[in-house]
């Protein structure tokens, strides 16, 4: 569903991205783990075209998200383009990144109103749906600065799923949150995957990766290092690396 490939990215001349192949299948769950600054946020910025790429390509179901191909070279698309394409790719932040000055609901109908022909009633019909899947049907009208971090961040999840994203990323999505409110969300992204939502998830919860991934896929210094099942990258991993990061960590 997800094919990341030979991806390059640097930063004022320094490459934190140094050629990264990746494919995540359809229903996957794919937990994304390393040491800070090793590239995974740029790597999950990359998927939905919040990053442009130096070199390599990522498609979702085949599409480039941020590029069209013409005479064979890729060249970055408009951006009202850009905006419809990443409709496939939903992401959740650490930080929520809700609009404040919009209720839990309007949060979620913003985007399905301005990109989706749907109605007003059909787009509230949708966010309360989907404020009742995380919990928060009783929220529908509260305002971000009214609702706990844990809260916020399953209206962010809510207004992540209102697009039918193909593929929902998830950066670091419950480290902003005190420990007591990481449950909460970890409880909506569970159901997500059960559901079987293709998911890709950074996150330092070594023991819900363990849980919930599929597969493991462990980056440092823009490469991927080592990937597989839970069990082979975090209790038998391979390269000295990786060790030293789950020894860390766990
Ligand atoms: P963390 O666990 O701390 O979130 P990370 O693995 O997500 O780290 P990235 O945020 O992808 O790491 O950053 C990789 C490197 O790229 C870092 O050295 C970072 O400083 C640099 N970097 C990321 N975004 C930018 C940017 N917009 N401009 C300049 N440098 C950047
Ligand atoms: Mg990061």
């Amino acid at each position: 569903l997800v094919e990341v490939h030979g991806v390059r990215k640097s930063f004022h001349g320094v490459e934190v991205l140094k050629g990264i192949d990746l494919t995540v299948e359809p229903g996957e769950v794919v937990a994304l783990l390393g040491p800070s600054g090793s590239g995974k946020s740029t790597l999950l910025r990359t998927i939905n075209h919040l990053e442009t790429v130096d070199a390599g390509s990522v498609t979702v179901d085949g599409d480039f998200i941020g590029y069209e191909l013409r005479h064979g070279k890729l060249h970055e698309l408009r951006e009202r383009e850009i905006l419809q394409r990443r409709t496939q790719v939903g992401i959740v932040f650490q930080n929520f990144h809700l609009f404040p000055h919009l209720t839990a609901l309007e949060n979620i109908t913003e985007a399905p109103l301005a990109l989706k022909r749907l109605s007003k009633s059909e787009a509230r019909e949708l966010a309360l749906g989907l404020l009742d899947r995380v919990g928060l049907a009783e929220k529908a009208d509260a305002y971000p600065r009214q609702l706990s971090g844990g809260q916020q961040q399953r209206v962010a999840i809510a207004r992540a799923l209102a697009l039918q994203p193909k593929v929902l990323l998830f950066d670091e999505p419950t480290s902003a949150l005190d420990p007591e409110l990481v449950g909460e969300v970890l409880d909506v992204i569970r159901d997500l995957a059960k559901l079987g939502t293709t998911l890709v998830i950074v996150t330092h919860e070594i023991g819900f990766a363990r849980e919930v991934a599929d597969r493991v896929v462990f980056l440092d210094e823009g490469r991927i290092v080592e990937q597989g099942t839970p069990d082979e990258v975090l209790t038998r991993p391979q390269h000295a690396r990786t060790r030293e990061f789950v020894a860390r960590v766990l």
